[in-house]
């Protein structure tokens, strides 16, 4: 007698029809935040007549216990501020808590970081992503708003105090706004034995005219470390679409993630999910799919696990950036950057 295996057994992993294979999740807590980087959110957050609610840590326990049912095991909490969630801490124990889920991150805008590294660490974070866009207070503060460069300064340290197993740093390099401190990061980087991943700016719907004005390509970036001797590294099986570059006279590292540059979309292996609930194959998709229906009940977990699979097959092979499509996206804080 042949036994016939239900399809969600059959194929515990996710994949798509490109082979590319997910096993790490952004998950937005909020599309709250309190800063007004120019890239981002520049007049500040606002809050959308009729938003639905955020997911509760319920709906978000079911839903990363389906992930991790399909092999997902990487976790990054994200935002909009994720750390302005009320229940943050809690959120964080409960995704570390789950079965299968071997690592919880956080990207932070690092507010109130000192004081608070060591509660995410007891909370089960292992690793931080810190952003910060210049290492001069006063052009800190017109990037982002915010008077607080000292602050996240101190809070890198706590963060090691801590334990925290990476601590990293993101800083979106800008024309004509902070790009002569390009060798100013990488000697911080070298003296602090730090990894920092620069981001290119990227095109939403809210910020052509920023992008046009402020965009410096990853190549940018790669010249200059390459002419100072830095090191590509080769791309180790399943690692995200960062290029990474080492020291060779010392400690630091250097990421790029260069959006725009050929071949990016084919090492991606990440979803998102908004804090409302929508799956975002694409940062640069479309609406998102709804998913808070199958997250009501621990009984619906097979059905939330099988549509998981069929909509993840269907990823498209890249975004429309180069055609001057950037999906539906108005920013980066609204699904989670
Ligand atoms: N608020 C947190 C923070 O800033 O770290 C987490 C959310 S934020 C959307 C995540 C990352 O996206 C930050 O490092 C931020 O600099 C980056 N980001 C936001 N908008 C961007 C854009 N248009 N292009 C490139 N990076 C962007
Ligand atoms: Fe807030 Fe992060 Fe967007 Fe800056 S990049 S406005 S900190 S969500």
């Amino acid at each position: 007698m042949t036994v016939s295996i239900p399809a969600r057994m059959a194929k515990s992993t996710l994949e798509d029809r490109h082979g590319r294979r997910f096993e790490y999740l952004r998950l937005s807590l909020t599309d709250v935040c309190n800063f007004r980087c120019s890239y981002c959110l520049p007049d500040g957050y606002r809050k959308a007549h009729g938003a639905p609610s955020n997911m509760s840590g319920e709906e978000i326990r079911r839903l990363v216990a389906a992930f991790a049912e399909l092999g997902l095991w990487k976790v990054r909490l994200t935002g909009g501020e994720p750390t302005l969630r009320q229940e943050f801490i809690e959120i964080a124990r409960t995704v570390a808590g789950v079965e299968g889920i071997r690592k919880v991150a956080v990207t932070t805008n690092g507010y109130r970081l000192a004081e608070r590294a060591q509660s995410y660490a007891d909370a089960g974070i292992s690793a931080i992503n810190i952003s910060m866009d210049s290492l001069k207070p006063e052009r800190f503060r017109a990037i982002t708003g915010h008077d607080r460069l000292n602050e996240i300064l101190a809070g890198i340290a706590a963060c090691r105090a801590a334990g925290l197993s990476s601590v990293k740093l993101n800083s979106v390099l800008l024309k004509g706004l902070n790009d002569d401190e390009l060798d100013d990061f990488l000697a911080f980087v070298v003296e602090h034995d730090l990894t920092l991943r620069f981001i290119e700016v990227m095109r939403t719907n809210d910020n052509p005219g920023y992008f046009a004005a402020h965009h410096l390509p990853g190549a940018y970036v790669s010249e200059r470390l390459e002419t100072l001797g830095w090191q590509k590294q080769a791309r180790q099986a399943g690692a995200g679409p960062a290029i990474e570059y080492t020291n060779p006279d010392g400690p630091g590292r250097i990421g790029i993630i260069a959006p725009y540059s050929k071949d990016f979309c084919a090492s991606c292996n990440r979803l998102r999910v908004s804090a409302t609930g929508k799956l975002h194959l694409c940062l640069f998709g479309d609406a998102g799919i709804e998913l808070r229906p199958l997250l009501q009940l621990d009984s619906q977990k097979n059905e939330l696990v099988e549509r998981l699979q069929r909509l993840v097959a269907t990823k498209a092979p890249s975004h429309l950036l180069h055609q001057g499509n950037s999906g539906a996206t108005p920013h980066l804080a609204s699904i989670g950057g």
